[in-house]
């Protein structure tokens, strides 16, 4: 007989329960399942995970339920500290964090990081709280300052943790792990497991438990579509992602995220859109924090349907409308396209992501199938084919319908069928 894992299996306390029931979760994610248990069981846990997986939940509602069923030392500093590398992702942990604990009214969450002003932060966390959620730069000035007192705390939780390192966090990471008391519970999660993000996770956990949700089970996620369009230079792609925007056949774009590879590129782009009627806002590291807060609120209550953005400032975006994901430019790794197309897929909501390719970045493309197990159809558009594919496989352009051909990626001819259904689909 089977049994069906609710949350209510998890021994959580029940206004934790409460919470998570009003937020509409009916049962827990492999993540939830696998990691809640040993987090609550005291446990180090190094977990390989990505956004879209239900991590955070996976650590945040055993850390709730630590909080609420142990007593605290005296002290009035955090009691759970939670690192992530970017100002969104805090936002978004912290709003989840909020969530969760609504019902606890005795838990108190605080969120700093860089972009904002002092003020708020500092009157913050001059009163007595519970959960820290911090950017590493602004953390090491508060504790440079002397200004919070770790001397209770008793869970460190490392999200994103190779993106941290990505963003050159590993000696704040280091500065900030000496400050606090070693002995703790360290939780820490990552979308990929190699190299630094294990050397790091060798020196501050302590005999953790492995787990992994892995790359292949969330993208092999039935609810993103997958296409690539042959490109021949930059003039190409901004035709098509006109196209595209502005009638893109059955595919409506409620709401897109494009990614460019420079923020520059993403302000010049956003501009050219704007020219073009298309209702767009750029994202990315350079903008302020109201204004990249302005912009994901404007983009969630439907202001502007187009966000242009950097793989960075786009990370911790969790904007449930998102119903395309535009790679302009490919990302540099496979980790950071499974992450963008992830955009598309919060909670089960359908979505589709198109790349554009040029001749040149076929490696990546079979690398990027290789480890999401996944071929990506490849798609055109009448009138906007790439001239560059034509010369280099005359024979599967000669043999595939003129409108909107898909095919898989690689020269793997489909069949008519398939054609016949992806050519409306395109
Ligand atoms: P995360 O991987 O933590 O970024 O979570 C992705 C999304 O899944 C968030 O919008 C969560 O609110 C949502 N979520 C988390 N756990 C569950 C669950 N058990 N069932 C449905 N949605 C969930």
């Amino acid at each position: 007989m089977w049994l069906i894992m609710t949350f209510y299996n998890l021994s959580l306390h029940p206004q934790i329960l409460k919470a998570v029931t009003e937020a509409g979760y009916l049962e827990p994610t492999s993540i939830q399942l696998e990691a809640i248990p040993k987090i609550m069981e005291g446990f180090d846990i190094r977990a390989s995970a990505q956004t879209g997986t239900g991590k955070t939940a996976a650590f945040l509602l055993p850390t709730l339920n630590h909080l609420v069923t142990k007593n605290p030392k005296q002290g009035k500093g955090p009691r759970v500290l939670i690192l992530v590398p970017t100002r969104e992702l805090a936002m978004q942990i912290t709003t989840q964090a909020l969530k969760y604990s609504k019902y606890l009214n005795q838990i108190k969450t605080v969120c700093i990081s860089g972009g904002v002003s002092y003020q708020g932060q500092m009157r913050d966390i001059s009163r007595p709280y519970d959960i820290l959620i911090a950017t590493p730069g602004r953390l090491i000035e508060y504790i440079e300052k002397r200004k919070i007192d770790f001397s209770r705390l008793e869970i460190l939780i490392l999200d994103e943790a190779d993106r941290m390192l990505d963003m050159g966090f590993v000696e704040p990471v280091e500065q900030i792990v000496a400050a606090i008391p070693s002995s703790r519970q360290t939780l820490l999660f990552s979308a990929t497991m190699q190299g630094s993000v294990i050397k790091l996770s060798e020196k501050l956990l302590n005999k953790p438990i492995d787990i992994n949700v892995n790359a292949k089970s969330i993208s092999k996620n039935e609810n993103i579509t997958q296409k690539l369009h042959y490109v021949d230079d930059l003039n190409h792609k901004n035709r098509l992602l006109d196209h595209i925007l502005s009638n893109n056949g059955d595919d409506c774009i409620d709401c897109a995220i494009v990614f460019t590879a420079t923020k520059r590129h993403a302000d010049q782009l956003a501009n050219e859109l704007h020219d073009k009627n298309h209702s767009v806002a750029a994202l990315h590291g350079d903008m302020n924090q109201r204004q990249r807060t302005r912009t994901i609120s404007q983009l969630r209550n439907g202001k502007i349907r187009v966000l242009v953005a950097t793989d960075v400032a786009a990370r911790g975006i969790d904007v449930q409308l998102i119903t395309h994901v535009i790679n302009f430019d490919l990302p540099n790794t496979v980790e950071d396209y499974v992450h963008r197309i992830g955009r598309t897929d919060r909670a089960g909501a359908k979505g589709i992501a198109l790349s554009f390719a040029a001749g040149r970045d076929t490696p990546l493309v079979k690398k990027i199938e290789k480890f999401t197990g996944q071929q990506i159809d490849v798609s055109e558009i009448e009138g906007l084919e790439p001239r560059a594919k034509s010369q280099s496989r005359p024979k599967q352009r000669a043999a595939s319908p003129r409108n909107s051909v898909n095919r898989q990626f690689g020269g793997r001819p489909k069949s008519q069928q398939q054609q016949k259904r992806n050519g409306r689909r395109g």
